[in-house]
């Protein structure tokens, strides 16, 4: 970069400074920047020299002052107007060299901050030399004083207190970043949470089932212990919606799921299998105990029946197979013997509970 101090050569200046005639500033954008964040307590004649020799440059509303990938080597001062600023979704997959020309498009870009008067942008490229990150696009007619790198970094080596300054300014940029990172963070793990989250009953889904209970059955393969598996189904089910209605069944299907929780010890893990069965996962627990839990889970359903509006009572039973680990079994083959001991309880009259035959 060859430049003598104030006097840009074509070589180094950016394009659209090329277009820009130097604008003498009004009194109050004069005291703008002084009182800005990165200018605050820098002496008047370190300033003079940017005021006087740096370019003013107009943007037109829509106008990209900075595009995500190309190169500029300026510091941006806003001195009237408003700037936004803008993320690509996937940055890193342009690149080097490569720049982003369409304008932000709703669904690749997010807009993550607004630039007022006497706020600054280009630091960041300015201080490590990279490509930008991020667009600046004007969102009214703007004006900003561009200030070569050369006669920041000279301003700098003068005026320490300008690099302090800038310190400050990129310091509450990573803090704001890192608050929305959080936010980020805290969003997708509810995406996640719903994705694995039945949205009636408010049991985990069956997607959830498949990842946790492989999870559990391989830490217990190492720990030799056992486990057992319960499916259960509700019994004559159709009939609730027939007689009743589907929004009166939905409510059934959500009292059922809140039996077996109240029968489930906290360790173990109920999911909705699907439709009206549910699916629970016992770990560390022996056949004989498995029965036991089972029996209690029919034995609750059965004597809490559920209140229909009319104040009278809807019976309800449930069928469960069980069917215990015999540490080698992939889930599938539990699930399996575990239906096959439901399919059983229901031919021999539903309401019970049948063990699957090692
Ligand atoms: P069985 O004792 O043999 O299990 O008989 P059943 O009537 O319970 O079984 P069937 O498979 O014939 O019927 C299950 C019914 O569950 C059919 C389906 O419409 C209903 N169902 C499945 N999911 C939902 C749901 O989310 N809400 C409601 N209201 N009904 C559902
Ligand atoms: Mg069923
Ligand atoms: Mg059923």
């Amino acid at each position: 970069m060859k430049q003598q101090h104030g006097v840009q050569t074509a070589e180094m200046r950016p394009e659209h400074a090329l277009q820009s005639p130097v604008v003498a500033l009004n009194p109050s954008q004069r005291a703008l920047l002084m009182g800005s964040s990165l200018l605050d307590g820098v002496p008047l004649a370190v300033v003079q020299k940017w005021l006087t020799h740096a370019p003013v440059r107009s943007l037109a509303r829509g106008e990209a002052l900075i595009t995500l990938g190309s190169a500029h080597e300026t510091l941006f001062l806003l001195l009237s107007g408003e700037l936004s600023v803008w993320l690509h979704a996937d940055a890193s997959s342009l690149a080097a060299g490569e720049t982003d020309a369409a304008l932000p498009a709703v669904l690749t870009h997010k807009e993550v901050a607004r630039i007022l008067p006497g706020e600054s942008v280009g630091e960041q490229s300015l201080i490590d030399r990279q490509m930008p990150n991020a667009w600046a696009i004007a969102e009214q007619e703007s004006q900003v004083l561009a200030v070569p790198a050369d006669m920041v970094w000279e301003s700098m080596h003068e005026e320490p207190k300008i690099a302090l300054n800038l310190l400050r300014v990129l310091s509450a940029r990573v803090r704001k970043a890192n608050a929305g990172l959080s936010e980020a963070m805290l969003h997708q793990q509810r995406l996640a949470q719903d994705a694995e989250t039945d949205a009636l009953t408010g049991l985990p889904n069956r997607r959830w089932m498949d990842r946790t209970y492989r999870r559990t059955l391989r830490r217990q393969q190492s720990s030799a212990c056992s486990a057992s598996l319960l499916m259960i189904d509700i019994d004559h089910f159709k009939n609730v919606n027939d007689e009743h209605g589907h929004p009166v069944g939905d409510l059934v299907l959500c009292h059922a799921a809140r039996c077996i929780e109240i029968a489930l010890r906290p360790g173990d893990l109920c999911a909705r299998y699907g439709g009206e069965e549910f699916c629970v996962l016992l770990p560390e627990v022996d056949a004989v105990t498995a029965n036991r839990i089972a029996q209690r889970i029919c034995a609750t359903v059965f004597k809490t029946p559920f209140r229909l509006d009319t104040g009278d009572s809807l019976a309800m039973s449930v069928s469960v197979g069980v069917a215990s680990w015999n540490q080698q079994s992939p889930l599938e083959t539990l699930l399996e013997a575990a239906d096959a001991a439901l399919y059983q309880a229901k031919r021999q009259g539903r309401n019970r509970v049948v063990a699957a035959l090692d």
